[in-house]
């Protein structure tokens, strides 16, 4: 068997080597730090231990032996352990063999051998083991060929995967995530097995899902994910809003684009300019409202009137569904889907008043949001892909300039709702509503600068319109 003892090199693997020695247990690395030093993916942050024996008792020998003995958290009921040492977590477990009933992918658990539990595993390729013990510290053992499979890129079971996945559906989106993150191929057994067992989706929590979705989003292109839940069947129980912009319709002859795979590549393409998740969530629901908005009109063709807004509410309900965090993340989305066809509508005619606007209503997010648009171009024709994004450009340097000399981005109206109440000696009432109203419509379509003297005397000239006077 091949050796690795350079995987092996950070001082922490010498003292779980002599932990294991002390309690004369055997123990390895195991699983994701296996397979990243061997596709060179970098230092992982995490570190898996599988000991024959208990893994608790393992993880508080090591901690004894670590300088300041770092604090164990013990899982009981998984019969895990994890501490943290130097900006490494080491998770600890005991080996085990699971059987699985059909309701829940908790198994049954009892103790097993190194072998019992690489069986366990969901992909060979996450099987692989490293040895920390005495007599051969940093072989590789690999009972499934999982290094072949690493160098031939494909993800397979170790076990039948018929009844991998069924175990443990969670494991069908875990195939499809690592396909995507590490560019591989979900093997044709497999593939099949995920179609079959699609449904079992629906047993797993949402937050699991939404884990791997966002690891599938940070993907570099994510495209692939999303391409492979769609063609397993899984997309309809995860987010049914992006199936039902499949297809293309066709009315006298006139079709309009499928919205799905222009999604797709609206998602690849702002994942080379962005690696915000957000925003990237944003990409693939920025279309979403188009489903239940989409009309033919003998005139205007193809309509997805006010999709945008729609978008934005159902943003919400999706969030909500798949129990993703209420908080200001899910407004940025909302808020780049509503905003989402604003800056196109400008890439025809770009006026000073309306980039103003545009920056007013997207304040801190309007970079974000040009990078959406931008991102959102996805047409064939060379030329007219050179012209929006020309024009996109000019779009981003009026905004510079406006910016610099108007500084609307976080507008605070020069003259205040006190001021005016007290220069015409009011109440809270409409009128100072309709005063600021004014003054605010005056800045942004250019008519006085942002500044305290011009707001001042625009104020008394509306006010006198209205018949407002002034108290001395
Ligand atoms: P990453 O940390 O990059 O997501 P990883 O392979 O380390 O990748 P973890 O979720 O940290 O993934 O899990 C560690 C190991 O535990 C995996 O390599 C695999 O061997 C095993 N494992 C995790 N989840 C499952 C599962 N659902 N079924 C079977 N084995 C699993
Ligand atoms: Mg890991």
């Amino acid at each position: 068997m091949p050796q690795y003892p350079t995987a092996l090199q950070n001082p922490i693997f010498r003292t779980i080597f002599k932990a294991s020695k002390n309690l004369n247990l055997e123990s390895y690395v195991i699983g994701g730090y296996v397979r990243d030093f061997l596709l060179k993916r970098g230092d992982a942050k995490d570190i898996d231990i599988v000991a024959v024996g208990s893994g608790i008792d393992l993880a508080e020998e090591v901690s004894k032996l670590l300088p300041g003995k770092p604090k164990v958290s013990v899982f009981k009921t998984y019969g895990t352990a994890m501490l943290k040492s130097g900006g490494i977590e080491l998770e600890f477990v005991g080996a085990r063999k699971e059987s699985y009933s059909e309701e829940s992918r908790n198994p049954a658990v009892e103790n097993g051998t190194l072998e019992d539990d690489q069986n366990r595993r969901d992909f060979t390729i996450n099987a692989l083991a490293l040895s920390l013990s005495d007599e051969n510290f940093g072989e590789l053992l690999d009972p499934f060929n999982g290094i072949e499979d690493l160098q031939k890129k494909i993800i397979r079971t170790p076990l039948d995967p018929n009844i991998t996945y069924s175990d443990d559906p969670l494991r069908m989106l875990r195939a499809i995530r690592f396909a995507t993150q590490l560019d591989f191929i979900i093997e044709k057994e497999s593939l099949e097995a995920i179609t079959r067992n699609a449904e079992r989706i629906k047993i797993i929590s949402k937050e699991r899902i939404v884990d791997e979705l966002n690891k599938i989003l940070l993907s570099d292109v994510p495209s692939k994910g999303f391409a492979l839940l769609h063609k397993t069947g899984l997309l309809p129980f995860i987010l049914p809003e992006l199936i039902a912009l499949q297809g293309i319709d066709e009315k006298e002859g006139q079709t309009h684009k499928d919205n799905f795979w222009h999604t797709l590549e609206v998602v690849d393409n702002i994942s080379k300019a962005t690696d915000d998740l957000w925003l990237r969530w944003a990409a693939l629901l920025h279309d979403i409202g188009k489903a239940p908005t989409k009309r033919f009109d003998k005139k205007l063709g193809w309509t997805f009137h006010a999709h945008e807004f729609v978008g934005a509410k159902m943003v919400y309900k999706l969030f909500k569904r798949l129990k993703m965090p209420l908080n200001e993340k899910m407004k940025f989305v909302q808020k780049m889907v509503l905003m989402s066809s604003r800056p196109i509508v400008l890439a025809s005619e770009v006026t000073d008043s309306a980039v103003r606007r545009l920056i007013f209503d997207a304040g801190e997010n309007v970079e974000d949001l040009m990078t959406l648009c931008e991102a959102d171009i996805t047409t064939k024709n060379p030329k007219k892909f050179k012209k929006y994004h020309a024009n996109f450009q000019l779009v981003r340097d009026k905004i510079v300039e406006v910016e610099e000399r108007d500084q609307v981005r976080n507008f605070q109206p020069p003259v205040t709702g006190e001021e005016i109440m007290e220069t015409f000696n009011l109440k809270p009432s409409r009128e100072i509503g309709i005063i600021k109203d004014a003054i605010k419509e005056a800045i942004l379509e250019g008519e006085i600068p942002n500044e305290y003297e011009a707001a001042k005397e625009f104020m008394l000239k509306k006010a006198a319109e209205i018949g407002l006077k002034t108290v001395n």
